[in-house]
């Protein structure tokens, strides 16, 4: 087993920079994918991953590469989702490697994910290797760029690697810095087995496939394995590595990436970041930082078509299968009926399992609005964590609401520096720095709640900016603030799904929106129907849907009974579909056209 000639490495570079592209040129000047085979970012295996051009699932991929010096070099590229809310992934495939490759943009310099990330890597200890990529540019600027590179981040830049992936110039001279500056593997191949489990996929025919990364001992195809974090012990059925296609080997020793196979039915038992250990001779300690995930975001989802809700408890589990970041579990509405409430890492993580049940699983749902997760402390002492509105307590008995902070860090041209902090003002946020990372450009840093950062913040950030605003955040834990939780009556009953919970200041004003809305999409009824908005039993805000003066019945002069007929009939068809609040019925696509236009 020789660790000498073999290289673990990632890319890690601000969304855009080039990541894929680059990964792509390695993978053909290694000769690992023939041109043949090429298709423009191939590491990207999800369909979404490629329409929307970000990386959420790693695959580890081995190439083969005959150095200057004659030897042969086995490289292990590992690819790292690219979006903060899979920061614990991104820390375990760092944690995979022995060094990185800094991927910097040659136009648009260093940005908020450039520093998020390599710091990262270096918390990881891991060697770095700028990159400075897309010289073929005519605004490329690598100089400065370098420059920008060690004031900001600060690691040395001076040998950076010139690049344009897009044109495979530079690739030569990364695969040999990749192998000159990168440190091989060190680990004990007579010690326990300590392997890394740093991502896990689930495939219909094979079940679950963990990539993972040998530190200590060998494993070896048929032995019992034991994962640490759940205590459980499986046979290692097979074992390999990808080039990129699967392909089996017997043996796997220290510094060694690959996956191995074991029977495993779900993602949750092989977690990301678990370590695997022989089952009779078991290591001591796993390997560190093993994190337990936690959802930070929760909405509801239901189905617009009430036959599909086994289906999407179905897809909802296919799901999980794939991702254990995912939680649900059943809830009802009054007006929305049977769905459940999900919980996701972020509002990408939210968006892009909407999409795949859509798309995948051809599940057309509707999402109430996200929330985050309150700590309420109550007047008798108790604490309360909630994960919807609905579970806050009566707002006689709570003591002190806590919601989560996240240190948001915005890089900007100076010219638009004055909107961002109006913005992040009128987000409740807290001013943490300033300084100007180029005489151009400035960072920005405040603290704000992170259900505030949800509504809308990225969003409003780039238009502001016109998309030249880069932003990364991180979570700060809980503080105290003066919430409320505000319900929204339909004659005089509250509708559980719309209500929700928002600072004092700005309940009127979000009240007032719901109300004038659902003004706007509710039918008339035989009776007037007020709508209001409420905290607590004090309504602040009300608004009427004056009542229909005609029934069904009154355009047909008592004559034809057959047509009276038909009418009730038809009446009752749709009485089918409608919900009842307290004496109002209402359809059900008007509870679902107020959540989907949201
Ligand atoms: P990623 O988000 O970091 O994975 O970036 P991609 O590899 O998807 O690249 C983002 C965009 O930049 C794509 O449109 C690429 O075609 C383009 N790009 C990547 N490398 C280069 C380069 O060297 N030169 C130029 N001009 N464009 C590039
Ligand atoms: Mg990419």
């Amino acid at each position: 087993w020789n660790m000498a000639n073999i290289r673990n490495f990632c890319i890690i570079a601000h969304v855009d920079h080039g990541k894929s592209t680059l990964a792509d040129r390695l993978l053909e000047a290694t000769m690992t994918i023939d041109a043949r085979n090429m298709r423009e970012q191939v590491l990207d295996t999800l369909e979404l991953e490629r329409e929307r051009g970000i990386t959420i699932k790693l695959v580890p991929v081995q190439m083969k590469y005959r150095a200057d010096d004659g030897q042969e070099y086995i490289l292990n590229l590992i690819d790292t989702p690219g979006h903060v809310d899979f920061t614990y992934e991104v820390s375990r495939s760092l944690a995979a490697c022995e060094g990185a490759l800094l991927v910097v943009d040659a136009a648009q310099g260093v940005e908020a994910q450039t520093v998020a990330n390599a710091y990262m890597a270096v918390d990881q200890g891991l060697e770095i290797i700028p990159v400075i990529n897309k010289i073929d540019l005519p605004s490329a600027r690598p100089e400065e760029v370098k420059k920008e590179i060690e004031d900001i981040v600060g690691i040395d830049a001076s040998d950076a690697c010139l690049v344009s992936a897009k044109e495979g110039k530079g690739i030569k001279e990364v695969l040999n810095a990749i192998i000159e500056k990168i440190p091989s593997p060190k680990g004990d191949p007579k010690a326990p087995l300590r392997a890394l489990i740093f991502d896990s996929i689930y495939n219909n025919y094979r079940g679950v496939i963990c990539s993972i990364r040998v530190v200590d001992g060998v494993i070896n195809k048929g032995q019992n394995v034991t994962f640490m974090a759940t205590g459980r012990n499986y046979q290692v059925e097979e074992l390999g590595v990808f080039k990129p296609d699967m392909s089996p080997v017997e043996q796997l020793g220290p510094g060694a990436v690959g996956y191995i196979i074991a029977n495993i039915k779900s993602v949750s038992e092989a977690r990301v970041g678990d370590t695997i250990t022989s089952a009779e001779r078991p290591a001591e300690k796993p390997l560190p930082g093993y994190q337990n995930v936690k959802p930070v975001v929760y909405c509801g989802f239901y189905p617009m078509e009430r036959d599909d809700y086994p289906n999407l408890r179905d897809a909802l589990e296919k799901l999980q299968l794939n991702d254990s970041a995912i939680v649900f579990e059943p809830e009802t509405s009054a007006a929305l009926g049977f769905g459940f409430r999900c919980g996701f890492l972020g509002l990408l993580h939210m968006d892009i399992a909407k999409e795949r049940l859509s798309r995948e699983f051809g599940i057309d749902l509707v999402a109430t609005l996200p929330n985050v997760v309150y700590q309420v402390t109550k007047k008798d002492g108790t604490l309360v964590v909630t994960h919807k509105p609905s579970d806050f307590p009566e707002i006689g008995d709570i003591e002190e609401i806590r919601e989560p902070y996240i240190k948001v860090t915005v890089f900007v041209p100076n010219e638009f520096v004055g909107k961002v902090m109006q913005l992040c003002q009128d987000k409740r946020g807290n001013y943490i720095s300033m300084d100007y990372i180029t005489p151009e450009r400035v960072r920005l840093v405040y603290e704000l709640p992170l259900a505030e950062f949800i509504i809308d913040f990225h969003d409003k950030i780039k238009s502001l900016t016109r998309g030249f605003a880069s932003i990364d955040y991180e979570h700060v834990g809980y503080k105290a603030s003066d919430l409320v939780k505000v319900d929204i009556l339909i004659g005089g009953e509250v509708v559980d799904a719309f209500s929700f919970i928002c600072h004092k200041d700005e309940a009127y004003h979000r009240g007032h929106a719901a109300v004038k809305k659902l003004k706007d999409i509710i039918p008339r009824q035989l009776f007037e129907v007020p709508i209001q908005a409420a905290i607590g039993k004090r309504v602040i805000v009300r608004m009427n849907i004056k009542p229909l003066r005609k029934d069904v019945l009154a355009k047909c002069y008592g004559g034809d009974v057959t047509r009276k007929r038909k009418l009730l009939e038809k009446q009752k068809e749709g009485k089918k579909k409608m919900k009842q609040i307290g004496k109002v019925s209402i359809p059900q696509e008007a509870f679902l056209a107020f959540l989907k236009t949201e």
